[in-house]
């Protein structure tokens, strides 16, 4: 069986924190070992700690995302060092800066003067960063060159910046994680980019519960008692081809996630679909790239106090 590592999720977020066992459970069965799962807020530090401490799989990253900025509390870098004190197993993230639809109504010198802060948090820890970025590349790049560079590495995840980038981010220590939203590129250009990607720096993540590959619905996990999924939807995905014969292809109505609503959870298991499509991409095998992205990962996450084992 393949092996896997997300490299980047949230299973403590609260759509699906209640369903975690059995999604650590049915992912590991398709071969996961070892989830990263990535705090957000101050909110979600201690669910994200629980979730580590009761599962030998997950891997505990903290850290203040750009949309949480404004909510923060005077203390929060304080409470943020604390964990790391606590959990020794822990990495940074999810950490960030953000110019998309979302992130521009966030002060932006705000976003990025607590990204830096923990920026050189992850360099005194000597611990690998999860970083998230839209729109703002050439921000984020800009203080990775002052700071860095970064020998323990940052995780530049569901990484969709452009291909002459890729050079100057892996010159400063960076990985390129790539998750279901890699589908929303043309594929000349994701096709373009990825390959520019040093292969020692490439990592494969799920988001979930967020960026749902745009995958054959056939070939999808869902999440048990996703409200998004009706009665009627799922009816008509799982007997798209009752009558067969008379009815021939327009029974097939829901072919692809692009018809499923845009709120439809990821499954930790659907790395997979990330797999394959990443590894058509590359035209390399998938059983190729699950090793190679694994051995990354592994490498990146054995810091010290790490639950991942270098074999
Ligand atoms: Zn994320």
């Amino acid at each position: 069986m393949l092996r896997l590592l997300d490299a980047h999720c949230h299973l403590q977020d609260p759509r699906i924190l209640s369903k975690a066992p059995h999604l650590i459970k049915t992912a590991q069965d398709t071969g996961v070992a070892y989830f990263a799962v990535n705090g957000v807020s101050e909110q979600d530090w201690h669910s994200v700690k629980q979730l580590a401490e009761t599962y030998p799989s997950v891997i505990p990253c903290f850290g203040l995302h750009p949309w949480f900025v404004k909510e923060r509390s005077p203390n929060w870098f304080q409470t943020l060092k604390e964990y790391f004190d606590s959990t020794p197993s822990a990495a940074v993230g999810e950490i960030g800066v953000d110019k998309g639809s979302h992130g521009k109504k966030i002060d932006f010198s705000e976003q990025i003067e607590v990204l830096r802060q923990q920026l050189e948090l992850a360099k005194e820890l000597n611990k690998p960063a999860s970083v998230h970025c839209v729109r703002a590349f050439g921000d984020l790049l800009e203080l990775m060159k002052f700071l860095g560079p970064f020998p323990a590495g940052v995780i530049l995840h569901s990484y969709l910046g452009s291909a002459e980038m890729v050079h100057e981010f892996s010159k400063l220590g960076a990985y390129f994680s790539f998750s279901g939203f890699l589908m929303s590129l043309k594929a000349s250009k994701a096709k373009k980019m990825l390959k520019m990607v040093p292969p020692d720096r490439i990592l494969l993540e799920t988001d979930a519960p967020d960026a749902l590959p745009m995958s054959n619905i056939d070939s999808l996990y869902f999440v048990e008692g996703d409200t998004s999924l009706t009665e009627e939807l799922l009816a008509q995905t799982t007997t798209s081809s009752t009558s067969g014969s008379s009815l021939g292809n327009s029974s097939h109505v829901l072919a692809d996630a692009s018809m499923l609503p845009k709120e439809t959870l990821n499954h930790p298991a659907n790395i997979h679909n990330v797999l394959d499509y990443v590894a058509s991409m590359l035209e390399i095998t998938k059983e190729e790239l699950a090793e190679l992205s694994y051995q990354n990962a592994v490498r990146l996450l054995s810091y010290e106090g790490s639950k991942v084992l270098q074999k």
